[in-house]
């Protein structure tokens, strides 16, 4: 028969924070090894996608890695995905490109 295993700590409910495995010991017996909850990758604020570069960890585990480790080397990185800055970029251009265009018909008016 199976050998019957019990958690190792006092929460005696199969919740979320109370997630264990079974593991052999090195005595040859069955036990529980409680693990942490797995962290959630960080997100486009934009768009809501899971951006790629930055690790999925818990919170405090994000204080221990460097700050490179937490950002991608560009405009908004870390942040929004590239997709979502390089719409900024094309957004911000043609918004300049058409104060542009509204200035040379406002002069080439007034010539006339
Ligand atoms: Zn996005």
């Amino acid at each position: 028969m199976a050998q019957r295993v019990t958690y190792r700590r006092r929460l005696s409910y199969n919740t979320k924070s109370n997630r264990v495995r079974i593991v052999k010991t090195p005595g040859g017996k069955l036990t529980y090894l409680h693990e942490k909850k797995p962290g959630s990758a960080p997100r486009c604020g934009d768009c809501g996608s899971t951006l790629s570069g930055v690790p999925a960890l818990r919170p405090r585990e994000y204080a221990r890695i460097s700050k490179r480790q937490k950002t991608v080397q560009r405009a908004y990185g870390g942040s929004r995905c590239g997709k979502c800055v390089r719409e900024r970029i094309v957004r911000a251009f043609l918004i300049e490109e058409q104060k542009i265009v509204k200035r040379v018909i406002k002069s080439q008016s007034g010539k006339q």
